[in-house]
C-alpha cells in the first residue's frame, strides 16, 4: 500500500509540474515578464531598472491566506517528521520533536498560488508618538474621546502588503493601558489600537524586542502580551512571558515551508545592555551565546530562519560597528534574512559575508513606517520585499526589492504612500514635512547615497 500511495503522490506531483511548465510557457507567450509588470504602475522615478525576470506579478496573482489543496498543503514539513502535535482553538500547532524541541506553527496548510515559493514584505516601525497619537485619536470618533485608530495610516499600502505571504512589522512601543497614561518621547506608552492596526492591515510577523519594550516596566510588557493574545494570528517575536516560550521555536508556515522567527534588541533604555536585563525572555537582548543557541535550535526544525535585529545609531544612515559585527555573526550562523530597525531613518540593505563565507541579506534599517514625525529623513521609509524559493533542502532568497514610501498628507488624512505611486508634484506638496523645500529631489538624492545593494523602485 505504501508504494502504491507513493506512486500516486509522484503522479500528482508530475502532473502539477507539467501544468506549471505549460502555464509558464503560456504566460511567457502572452508577454509575461516582458517589462510591463512594473510599467503598469507608471513609476515616475526608477533608480534601478529591474531585469526581465525581476519580481513577478505576485501582487496581483497571489491569493492570500486561502487554504486550498495545493501540492504542499497539509504535508508535514520534513524536519518535523516524527513530532507530536496538537492544534489549539486558534489553529496554531504546538509540537515537540523526537529530540524534545518544542515548537509552534502559525498557518499550517496555508498556501499561496505559487507552490515552492513564499513571498515576504517588511515594514519598519509603528510608533505611538506625541505626533502619531493625536492623528490616531482624530481617526477614531472625536478627539479626546479615548478612542484611537492607527489603521488609516495604512490605507494606501494595505492592499500591496496583503499580497504577500509573510508580512513583517516592528512594533516599537508598548501597550501598558490607558490608566497608566499614554505618553510619547522619551518613555512611551501607546493605545491598544496599535495591535489592532497591525492585525487589520494583515501583518503576521511582529518584532517586539526594542529599546522601548521595558518603557513601562515589567507590567507594561505583561499588559502588552495580554493585548497581543487578542490577535492569535500574529506571531510576536523577541519578547515572551516565560523562558520556556523563548526556547520554543515559533514558526510561520506557507506552502509547507516553515520559517522560524527570532528577534533581538541591542539594549534597553532602562536596563542598558542584555547583561543587565531582569531575565532573558521579557526582551531578548544581544547575547551571542543565546542567539546562537536560538538559531541552532530553530534550524533543527525550520526550513528557514528570519531574524529581526533592533540596532544601529539613531538618525544615522551608515551601519555602526555593532551592526556590522552582528550582521557577520548572523551570516556565519547561516540565517536566511536579517530585518533591522531602530535608527528612525532608513539604512542600507547589503549582502554581508561572515568569516565562514556564508552570505546573508541584511536590511540594516527599515526606518519609521508610521510615526507622525515631520522631518523628511524620518518620514522616508519603505517596504522591503523578496521571494523565498524552495531548493529541495531549504530556501534561496530571490528578487529583493526596496520600495521607498513616505508618510504623506495634503492636509487631509495622514497616511503612508509608496513613491512609485506618486508624482513629483504630489511628493513636493506633502504637508507633513517642514525641513526641506524640494522633497522629491531630496529623497531621490538620499536614496542614491544610501548605498543600497538591491533594486530601488520608485
Ligand atoms: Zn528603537
Amino acid at each position: 500500500m505504501a508504494s502504491s500511495r507513493g506512486w500516486k503522490i509522484a503522479a500528482v506531483l508530475m502532473t502539477v509540474l507539467l501544468l506549471a511548465v505549460i502555464a509558464c510557457g503560456a504566460y511567457l507567450l502572452m508577454g509575461g515578464f516582458g517589462g510591463s509588470g512594473f510599467g503598469r504602475d507608471l513609476p515616475i522615478e526608477q533608480t534601478v531598472e529591474l531585469d526581465s525576470d525581476g519580481p513577478s506579478d505576485i501582487y496581483e496573482m497571489a491569493v492570500d491566506d486561502v487554504a486550498f489543496e495545493g501540492p504542499a498543503a497539509g504535508i508535514l514539513p520534513a524536519k518535523l517528521a516524527g513530532s507530536t502535535e496538537t492544534v489549539d482553538e486558534d489553529g496554531i500547532v504546538h509540537g515537540v520533536t523526537p529530540d524534545g524541541i518544542r515548537y509552534t506553527v502559525h498557518g499550517r496548510g496555508v498556501s499561496s498560488q505559487d507552490a515552492g515559493k513564499v513571498t515576504l514584505v517588511a515594514a519598519g516601525d509603528q510608533i505611538a508618538t506625541d505626533n502619531s497619537m493625536p492623528i490616531a485619536d482624530a481617526y477614531a470618533g472625536s478627539v479626546g474621546d479615548g478612542k484611537y485608530d492607527f489603521t488609516p495610516f495604512y490605507q494606501d499600502v494595505a492592499p500591496f502588503i496583503g499580497g504577500f505571504d509573510l508580512r513583517y512589522i516592528n512594533q516599537e512601543t508598548v501597550m501598558a493601558g490607558a490608566d497608566r497614561g499614554f505618553s510619547g518621547y522619551p518613555v512611551f506608552n501607546g493605545p491598544d489600537a496599535q495591535a489592532r492596526a497591525i492585525a487589520d492591515v494583515g501583518f503576521n510577523l511582529v518584532n517586539f524586542a526594542t529599546n522601548h519594550t521595558y518603557d513601562m516596566g515589567l507590567a507594561g510588557i505583561e499588559r502588552s502580551h495580554a493585548v497581543w493574545e487578542g490577535y492569535p494570528e500574529l506571531l510576536i517575536g523577541g519578547s515572551y512571558l516565560s523562558q520556556e516560550d523563548r526556547e520554543t521555536v515559533h514558526m510561520i508556515e506557507r506552502n509547507g515551508i516553515t520559517f522560524a522567527f527570532l528577534a533581538y534588541t541591542y539594549g534597553d533604555n532602562h536596563y542598558g545592555t542584555a547583561a543587565n536585563f531582569p531575565n532573558s525572555y521579557y526582551v531578548c537582548g544581544f547575547d551571542k551565546a543565546l542567539i546562537e543557541q536560538d538559531v541552532r535550535r530553530a534550524q533543527e526544525v525550520a526550513d528557514a530562519v528570519i531574524v529581526s535585529m533592533h540596532w544601529g545609531s539613531e538618525y544615522t544612515v551608515e551601519p555602526n560597528a555593532q551592526q556590522e559585527e552582528y550582521a557577520r555573526f548572523l551570516a556565519d550562523l547561516d540565517v536566511d534574512l536579517v530585518l533591522g530597525s531602530h535608527a528612525h531613518i532608513m539604512q542600507p540593505t547589503k549582502y554581508v559575508t561572515g568569516d565562514t563565507g556564508n552570505t546573508v541579506l541584511v536590511i540594516y534599517g527599515l526606518s519609521d513606517f508610521v510615526s507622525g514625525w515631520t522631518l523628511t529623513d524620518c518620514i522616508l521609509s519603505g517596504l522591503f520585499t523578496c521571494d523565498f524559493v524552495w531548493n529541495g533542502e531549504g530556501v534561496d532568497l530571490e528578487n529583493p526589492v526596496w520600495y521607498p514610501a513616505i508618510e504623506w498628507s495634503d492636509g487631509g488624512d495622514v497616511r503612508v504612500r509608496m513613491l512609485k505611486d506618486m508624482t513629483e508634484a504630489e511628493i513636493d506638496a506633502n504637508t507633513r514635512t517642514r525641513d526641506v523645500g524640494n522633497d522629491s529631489k531630496y529623497l531621490r538624492d538620499f536614496l542614491d547615497a544610501a548605498g543600497m545593494e538591491i533594486p530601488v523602485v520608485m
